[in-house]
């Protein structure tokens, strides 16, 4: 049996309103492509795994011949248990997809019609929550590490970021409680490739304590010097689009517990910026969706997971 890859789907998504509305007029043609998602195109028994099923409930459940077990097409899924019909949640992943900055609980409440903000906020996490995946390819070969305090509008409470970025390529960003050695260490192991050429400004926890046998260049510059040739510009700039974001499409309203994701969400529209790619996005959305766990209100709501890149890297590359 051939096993379709994402690399199928996405081709096939569908890039403008048009060809959306066309692909995904009716909640069949949305079970029929979350089918090819998650079983590719073979849907199976979730408890014996027999193929032998067909659907039942108006085609949201599939019942087993050899069995009689039932299983929800969105059991055991991110989407598990939800209300609304599948076409709703398509048309929530292609808004987000498809506009380059993102979308904001009022927006989403606004396109989807949802009688509450708490409604479109919780769709939205569980989406960003897709929409990001661990970049397991580290930084390199010429990197530059910086940090920048974000958020806080109107207060005095604002929150660290650690900052990585390739000369004119891809970022990393973690939200750090100190940037000590010891955080920017594993800030640095967990995204920076070990043998990455590293420039950072002077801060004195850069060290080989922190960026171990990485060759390490800290600029110490003035204000003149830096307009002329920033040594960390990459970082900068990545900091001010960042902080124009968070205050742009979302307002500033950015809880410290959720800044992580929010940083992964930019990370991830940034790292693909150049890459034409409303489907391949869409796609690995919806690839997400169907392979996550499912995530509860209180998950959601009380998030208090450490920031994911310095969890303990896992061993399977
Ligand atoms: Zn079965």
């Amino acid at each position: 049996m051939t096993q379709h890859t994402p690399d199928d789907l996405w081709r096939d998504f569908p890039k403008t309103a048009t060809e959306f509305e066309k692909r995904f007029a009716t909640e069949e043609d949305c079970r029929a492509y979350w089918i090819e998602a998650r079983w590719g195109g073979k849907p199976a028994c979730a408890r014996c795994g027999s193929t032998r099923v067909w659907t039942i409930r108006e085609g949201t459940t599939l019942e087993c011949a050899e069995c009689d077990h039932q299983t929800s097409l969105t059991a055991g899924t991110v989407l598990e248990k939800t209300h609304k019909p599948l076409k709703m949640w398509f048309r929530a992943v292609f808004e987000i997809s498809t506009r380059r900055t993102g979308i904001s609980a009022m927006d989403l409440m606004r396109i989807m019609g949802f009688g509450s903000y708490r409604t479109a906020w919780t769709w939205l996490h569980k989406l960003r929550a897709a929409l990001v995946r661990p970049e397991r390819e580290p930084l390199g070969p010429f990197v530059q590490m910086d940090e920048a305090l974000v958020g806080g509008k109107g207060g005095p409470h604002k929150e660290l970021v650690l900052v990585a970025a390739e000369a004119g390529g891809r970022v990393r960003l973690a939200h750090a409680a100190t940037n000590d050695k010891a955080t920017l260490k594993r800030f640095a192991d967990g995204q920076v490739a070990p043998d990455a050429c590293v420039m950072t400004d002077g801060l004195a926890s850069y060290d080989a304590d922190s960026l171990g046998k990485r060759p390490h260049e800290a600029k110490v510059q003035t204000k003149a010097e830096r307009r002329e040739n920033d040594a960390v510009q990459g970082c900068h700039w990545t900091i001010s689009l960042l902080k124009r974001w968070l205050l742009g499409t979302h307002a500033g309203a950015v809880a410290p517990k959720h800044l992580q994701a929010y940083l992964d969400e930019y990370a991830f529209r940034h790292n693909r910026r150049r890459t034409n790619g409303v489907g391949r996005i869409a796609a690995r959305v919806i690839e997400q969706l169907v392979r996550r766990q499912p995530l509860t209100m209180r998950s959601l709501i009380d998030d208090t997971r450490p920031c994911r890149w310095f969890r303990k890297p896992e061993l399977s590359a």
